[in-house]
């Protein structure tokens, strides 16, 4: 498989690796580990993406990580992610204050191509953290509401306090959307759902033989909830996996994403479901 690096020559993928200077204007703690930042480029040239990709972003010092977008993909300028705090640069990321400059290179990989569910039904199944990267293509899909059948949102995530975008999830309601959510593990004000998301598949109304099914979260639930979409009815083909490996350099170079004949980084993150069943479950050394 032809790489980046033969693709375009040396000098781009030397000049892709140099990242851009961002301002973090706008800081939002989302729940107790998860917080959402907008960056703006100092130089004002708006960076375009697709709903799905993602950014190389680094605080200078620590690290860079991928990151997803999870912001609109027209967001005048401004660029929105959300990040749970793991880790050395996640938690410097978290650390980092409104007018400090962090760096960032992309976009990069695979988009969730969510025009291909037009006239269907498209059904979005998030875990945890994976509602972020999925947020973007259901603000695609609203903004041309009409142009699809039945929206599904199905989402899980640890317990309440852990629900991400929940104002959100209430609006969509309200736009024709069927919100379906699940915790891990309930509390005792909590009157909702409790159980693993796979199992709202089999509750929400879609028809799966015209449906388009986006799927990001732990790895292991994305095995689960894609075996259940199948089960349903819904073509391997139409349901489409986010594979989060990790990665390093970000456009294909450097190998640690590599899984077969993929790299993750830029024949992903987003995949058919089709094509690396196989793969999920397959533990990263
Ligand atoms: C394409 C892609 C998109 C992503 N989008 C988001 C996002 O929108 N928001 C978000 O919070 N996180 C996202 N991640 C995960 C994020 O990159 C990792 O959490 C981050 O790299 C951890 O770095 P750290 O230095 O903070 O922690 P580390 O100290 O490196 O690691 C802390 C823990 O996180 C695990 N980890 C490290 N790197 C990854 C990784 N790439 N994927 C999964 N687990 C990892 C480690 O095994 C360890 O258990 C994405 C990952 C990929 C590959």
């Amino acid at each position: 498989m032809q790489r980046l690096a033969e693709r375009q020559g040396v000098q781009p993928v030397v000049a892709a690796m140099v990242p851009r200077l961002f301002r973090l204007v706008h800081r939002r703690q989302d729940t107790a580990d998860t917080f959402t930042i907008q960056l703006k480029p100092t130089d004002g040239r708006p960076l375009g993406f697709i709903p799905g990709q993602f950014t190389m972003l680094s605080a200078f010092g620590v690290g860079e990580v991928p990151i997803s977008f999870s912001g609109a993909a027209h967001l005048g300028g401004l660029l929105q992610h959300t990040v749970r705090d793991v880790g050395a640069v996640t938690h410097a990321l978290a650390r980092a204050s409104v007018g400090e400059l962090l760096g960032l290179r992309g976009p990069y990989g695979t988009g969730w191509d969510v025009a291909d569910g037009r006239d269907g039904d498209v059904v979005f199944v998030a875990g945890g953290i994976g509602l972020a990267p999925l947020r973007p293509a259901v603000l695609e899909v609203l903004s041309h509401r009409q142009r699809y059948g039945r929206v599904v949102v199905l989402y899980g995530t640890r317990s309440p306090p852990d629900l991400l975008f929940a104002d959100e999830l209430k609006r969509w309601e309200g736009q024709g959307v069927e919100v379906l959510v699940t915790v891990d593990h309930g509390t005792p004000s909590w009157t909702g759902r409790v159980g693993r998301v796979a199992d709202l598949i089999a509750r929400a109304g879609f028809d799966p033989g015209s449906t388009l099914a986006l799927v990001c979260g732990p790895e292991i639930m994305t095995r689960f909830t894609a075996a259940a979409l199948v089960e349903r009815g819904v073509h391997p083909d139409r349901v489409r996996v986010y594979l989060e490996r990790n990665m390093r350099c970000g456009v294909g170079l450097c190998g640690h994403c590599q899984y077969r004949e993929l790299f993750v980084c830029v024949d992903g993150p987003v995949l058919p479901y089709a094509r690396v069943a196989d793969l999920l479950g397959v533990r990263e050394l």
